[in-house]
C-alpha cells in the first residue's frame, strides 16, 4: 500500500483568472495543501460533524462504489496533533475506524512509547475509501479526496501534524517528497510543524525502519509537551 510512486501528483493547481480577482472574502482563506484551490474545500462548512456527513455521502470518485463504508476519522477534534496515513485497509474498511489492522496495532504501540494516547490524537488518511485490493490510490481520487483533509485541517487546526508515510508526505508537504530524504525534519506552514515519518506499515516490512521512526517520535513528542492548537481561522 505504500510504495512510492514518482510523479503521482503533477498537477499543480493553477487559479484561473477570476480566482485571481476573487472578492477578499475569497481570499482570506489561504488553502494548506499543495494543489487545492481556495473556496474548493467545502469553504461554507464550520463544523468537523457536518464534514463528516458530507464525506459520507461522497461519490466523487470511483472508490466508494467498491468499498464498505467511508472511514473519516478518529479522534478528538481538539486534539494538538493529527495524524495523517494514506487510506483505509481491508480492517479499517469493516470497522469504519482508522489504523486498527496491523499497521494500526504498531501505531498504537509507538503512540504508547511516546507516552501519547489515541484519545489525545486525530487520526485520518489521505483518502477516506478502502481502493480495492490495497492498492494506492490513483491521483484523481487524492486530488478529490484532499479537499476532505484541507477541510479537517481547517477545521481542526492542530498545532502538529505527522504525516504517515509517502502518500501522506506527498500529498500535505509537496508532490515530490521523497520520504526516505525528508522524514525526521520538521517543517512549519501556516504556523502548524510539519513531521514526515514513515508508515508503520512499511516499518512492518523493514524493520531497518524502528530505529528512526522511533527518532522521529521522540521529537513528535516533546513538541506535542509544548503544542498548542492554532488559532481557529477568521
Ligand atoms: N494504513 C493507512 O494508511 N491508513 C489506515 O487507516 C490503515 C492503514
Amino acid at each position: 500500500m505504500t510504495k512510492e510512486q514518482p510523479g503521482l501528483f503533477e498537477d499543480i493547481w493553477e487559479p484561473s483568472p477570476e480566482q485571481f480577482i476573487a472578492e477578499p472574502e475569497d481570499i482570506s482563506y489561504m488553502p494548506f495543501l499543495p494543489g487545492v484551490g481556495p473556496g474548493e474545500a467545502y469553504p461554507q462548512v464550520r463544523d468537523i460533524e457536518e464534514l463528516k456527513g458530507l464525506a459520507q455521502g461522497c461519490r466523487r470518485c470511483r472508490l466508494r462504489e467498491t468499498c464498505q463504508q467511508v472511514v473519516f476519522a478518529q479522534g478528538s477534534p481538539d486534539a494538538r496533533l493529527m495524524l495523517i496515513g494514506e487510506g483505509p485497509g481491508q480492517e479499517e474498511d469493516i470497522q469504519g475506524v482508522p489504523f486498527v489492522g496491523r499497521a494500526g496495532q504498531l501505531l498504537d504501540k509507538i503512540l504508547e512509547a511516546s507516552e501519547l494516547e489515541r484519545s489525545q490524537v486525530y487520526i485520518s488518511n489521505v483518502v477516506k475509501c478502502r481502493p480495492p485490493g490495497n492498492r494506492l490510490p490513483n491521483p484523481d481520487e487524492v486530488k478529490e479526496c484532499r479537499k476532505y483533509l484541507e477541510a479537517q485541517i481547517r477545521l481542526i487546526r492542530p498545532g502538529i501534524i505527522v504525516c504517515l508515510g509517502s502518500m501522506a508526505s506527498q500529498t500535505v508537504i509537496d508532490p515530490k517528497a521523497k520520504i526516505t530524504r525528508i522524514r525526521g525534519t520538521w517543517l512549519i506552514r501556516q504556523g502548524i510543524k510539519i513531521m514526515p515519518t514513515y508508515h508503520p506499515a512499511a516499518l512492518l516490512r523493514n524493520p531497518g525502519y524502528k530505529r528512526p521512526v522511533w527518532e522521529d517520535f521522540k521529537q513528535i513528542r516533546d513538541e506535542y509537551n509544548q503544542a498548542k492548537r492554532c488559532p481557529p481561522l477568521p
